[in-house]
């Protein structure tokens, strides 16, 4: 039988292309729960032109990561909302194990944890032709200029995909041990169609109580 949770604060992991953004949007409708995104997060910032989305654009556009006391102040005041009160969907945070003991503290501070932790397993090389597939990755960077990079959409260039695996690959082993040794994490393989994914992740996690 599925666990079932008092709340659930629940952290999906995956390379780039592993379609953990839209199993996590699915998972919080059918549990009920908000999904919070860092990428939408940091996209609105970007689009209200604020100082934090200012900063954050430029290393968007880069593929590398925005600083974690940023990142740390926007969860704080998102995972303080009250509609986070049976818990969350965590889409893009943490990425690394600073922001995985960052994200317990700011978790403890409202009386809360990680209750779970998903990770949407594929090969890098599947995760990029994905994105090539779906035009959301240009092959030939060729003459493209940065500036034109989109961080609004979904378009990024072959070598801000390029340096998005590159931090996957050297952020995420330390991350999934961290939690592999608390007994949080359990991989599904991602690479089948996005339907038998999502049903295999729901499955797994369990609905929380009142879902
Ligand atoms: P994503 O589409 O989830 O890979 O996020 C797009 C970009 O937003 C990343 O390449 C980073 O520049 C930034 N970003 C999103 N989440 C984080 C995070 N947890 N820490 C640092 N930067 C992040």
């Amino acid at each position: 039988m599925s666990p079932s949770y008092s709340s659930l604060n629940l952290v999906l992991l995956g390379p780039p292309g592993s379609g953990k953004s839209t199993q996590a949007s699915r998972l919080a409708s059918s549990f009920h729960l908000p999904h919070i995104s860092t990428r939408a997060m940091l996209r609105d910032e970007v689009d209200r032109g604020t100082s934090v989305g200012v900063d954050a654009r430029k290393v968007m556009e880069r593929g590398e990561l925005v600083p974690d006391r940023v990142l740390a102040g926007l969860m704080l005041q998102r995972l303080d909302r009250d509609d986070c009160a049976r818990g969350c969907i965590l889409d893009g945070y943490p990425r690394t194990v600073e922001q995985a003991i960052l994200l317990d503290g700011i978790l403890a501070e409202l009386g809360r944890s990680i209750e779970r932790v998903v990770l949407i397993d594929l090969p890098l090389e599947v995760g990029v032709r994905r994105l090539i597939d779906a035009g959301d990755v240009v092959e030939n960077n060729g003459a493209i200029v940065v500036e034109d990079v989109s961080v609004t959409g979904r378009h990024d260039y072959e070598d801000v995909v390029r340096e998005r695996c590159r931090v996957w690959r050297e952020n995420a082993p330390a991350l999934l041990d961290f939690y592999r040794h608390r007994g949080l994490l359990l991989e599904i393989a991602g690479d089948r169609p996005i339907d038998e994914v999502g049903e295999t992740v729901r499955q797994a996690v369990g609905a929380p109580v009142g879902a």
